[in-house]
């Protein structure tokens, strides 16, 4: 995937060139520990310097996701990284389309609405946030049914999925992976 070394948004300037590969910065110039693979985030804060350009924006979190997975997992006492905290998010989301009712009420669909504005803009890896508020912008969250929701989280899943160069997942199956459990 290309890396994009020339984005001139706050805390992309010409000293990111630097940072080891799966790197991101925040906004406010300093390392991005939630946008950053565990990998990458220890190389910056030891001071070694990679060969490597550094990645920024959406390229960066995907290479920050391929650097990562040729390393440990986070130890559970520190602070997530950007998989780390992917993967609970979406536990989260996907447990809560589980438990959203057949049959909503308005003030149900409001509320998941709501929550899922907020939630991409609070999200704390700031480049994925960025990508996921687009995607929202593109594809209108809906909310009319558990069915309908999961489908659309399912799908907003699978494009974060092709982003990082991850296999796609069967929609068909998103309640047996996070409702029913497997058949077998
Ligand atoms: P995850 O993608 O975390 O998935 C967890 C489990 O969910 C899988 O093991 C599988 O059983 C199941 N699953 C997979 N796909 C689907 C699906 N489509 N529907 C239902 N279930 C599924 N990381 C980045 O590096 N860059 C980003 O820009 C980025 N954006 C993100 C945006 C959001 C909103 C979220 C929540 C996370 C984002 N992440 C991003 C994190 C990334 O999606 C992964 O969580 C992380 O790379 C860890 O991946 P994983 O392989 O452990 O599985």
């Amino acid at each position: 995937m290309a890396v994009d070394t020339t984005d001139s948004r706050p805390g992309h300037s010409e000293s990111t060139k630097k940072l080891p590969p799966g790197m991101v910065m925040g906004k406010d110039g300093k390392p991005c520990r939630t946008c950053s693979s565990l990998a990458a985030f220890t190389q910056q804060t030891k001071g070694l310097k990679s060969a490597a350009g550094a990645a920024t924006g959406a390229a960066a979190a995907a290479a920050a996701t391929a650097t990562a997975s040729s390393t440990p997992a986070t130890p559970n006492d520190c602070p997530a990284d950007v998989e780390t905290l992917g993967r609970s998010t979406w536990t989260l989301l996907h447990s809560i389309a589980a438990t959203y009712p057949t049959r909503p009420t308005p003030a149900e669909q409001s509320d998941l609405r709501t929550f899922m504005g907020v939630f991409s803009r609070l999200y704390p890896c700031w480049v994925c946030a960025e990508d996921f508020q687009d995607y929202m912008r593109r594809e209108r969250v809906r909310v009319g049914s558990r069915d309908e929701f999961g489908m659309w989280l399912c799908e907003a899943h699978n494009a974060v999925n092709v982003k990082l160069g991850k296999d796609i997942f069967d929609c068909s199956k998103w309640e047996e992976r996070w409702r029913t459990g497997w058949k077998d």
